[in-house]
């Protein structure tokens, strides 16, 4: 069996390291807000260029507290995504704020010109998803924000590394939120996430936050939260963060060997590269008018497939009283109906990766 994505094989190659990271964790006897935690947030912010980088408990819980510490809630609208992971939108709805939709473009990603359609004068931010590894239309979207005095959130859930105009993503609104969810690029066994921003005020508010609205032992002073990460998170992370940026670049090495070798498959069409952006490739997702077939052919050859994303947020149930309807968002819905994501992990060898090309090149003598 191909799997679309294998984070197992990735751990288990650097098993060793993982387990010693691990020992010194439990024999340090410091297992939540200790020196792992301390390092990686170092690090995390070294690497992207930011005064702060504040790890809680997942990536949904960075972007709840980040749009928290901005003060964004009840009466204010955020702009997004309908075409993302559920949890985009469910963070704006969580602090009582209100998503508003703007359509996607052909990168996937938001299109900056529906941005400026969907402004009210309850706009208050712009969430921007990195969609798939794609850095989104930062330069555009940054000058739609500073002429309107909004806010800039980056989801980079999915795409930690990826660069924009050489600037790593993370770097590039007022915040930025990652997941280390252990499918995403840079993940962990488990749940974990980090905000980064070199608003040094925001960083303090969600230091605060994240342990229950309190700076000083048993003295609160707003409701906050229980969201960390563990210390034996941090651990495996840090030993993750060496190997991040190879991982990465295997990807990317991946990702072009596919879009060689599929660019004459008549009924693919494959993912936009932008010249001006460093994928991650954290899914690779190619579109079809047949997908069910394909998706079912590959799954005789023992490929397994998935479908990012089947539904647009703007059409789930619990989203059922905004009153949108099928129609508000045509490329998102296209997408949905078209398309789905092929093996790629940093672990694929070159071998597994021509038998997933070579299985698509025969659904269209056999299966099509
Ligand atoms: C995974 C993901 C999240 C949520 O992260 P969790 O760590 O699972 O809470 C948010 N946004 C996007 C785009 C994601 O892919």
């Amino acid at each position: 069996m191909i799997p679309i994505t294998d984070p197992k094989g990735q751990f288990i190659r650097i098993r060793d390291e993982i387990m010693k990271k691990i020992k010194e964790v439990l024999s340090s006897g410091k297992y939540i807000l200790g020196p792992h935690v301390n390092e990686l947030e170092l690090e995390i912010a070294r690497r992207l260029g930011v005064s702060d980088a504040i790890t809680v408990a997942n990536g949904t819980d960075a972007l709840v507290l980040t749009l928290q510490a901005y003060e964004i809630g009840e009466g204010d609208e955020v702009i997004t995504t309908p075409f993302s992971f559920f949890a985009t939108a469910e963070a704006i709805t969580r602090v009582g704020a209100t998503p508003v939709f703007a359509d996607v473009d052909e990168t996937f990603n938001i299109d900056p010109g529906q941005i400026i359609e969907k402004m009210t004068s309850a706009t208050k931010a712009i969430l921007p998803v990195h969609l798939f590894g794609q850095p989104a239309a930062m330069d555009e979207i940054n000058s739609i924000a500073k002429e309107h005095h909004l806010i800039v959130i980056e989801d980079a859930c999915q795409a930690f590394g990826a660069k924009y105009q050489g600037k790593e993503v993370g770097s590039l609104g007022n915040a930025a939120c990652f997941s280390f969810f252990p499918t995403k690029n840079f993940s962990t066994m488990g749940d974990g996430g980090v905000i980064a921003t070199s608003d040094t005020k925001i960083a303090e508010r969600i230091k605060s936050l994240r342990a229950h609205g309190s700076t000083q032992k048993y003295y609160h002073h707003e409701i906050g939260y229980n969201s960390r990460l563990d210390e034996v998170h941090a651990a495996i992370l840090l030993v993750c963060l060496q190997y991040v940026d190879s991982w990465n670049e295997k990807r990317r090495t991946l990702a072009a060997r596919y879009l060689k070798e599929l660019q004459h498959v008549p009924f693919l069409q494959l993912p936009p590269a932008s010249e001006h952006t460093t994928h991650v490739y954290h899914l690779f997702c190619v579109q079809s008018q047949c997908r069910k077939e394909i998706t079912e052919y590959l799954q005789q050859y023992g490929i397994q497939t998935g479908i990012y994303y089947p539904c647009c947020i703007h059409l789930q149930e619990a989203y059922k009283d905004l009153g949108y309807k099928r129609g508000d968002f045509p490329i998102a819905e296209l997408l949905s109906e078209r398309l789905f994501a092929l093996p790629l992990f940093p672990t694929m060898s070159f071998a597994e990766q021509d038998q997933v090309i070579s299985a698509l090149k025969s659904f269209e003598v056999n299966g099509g």
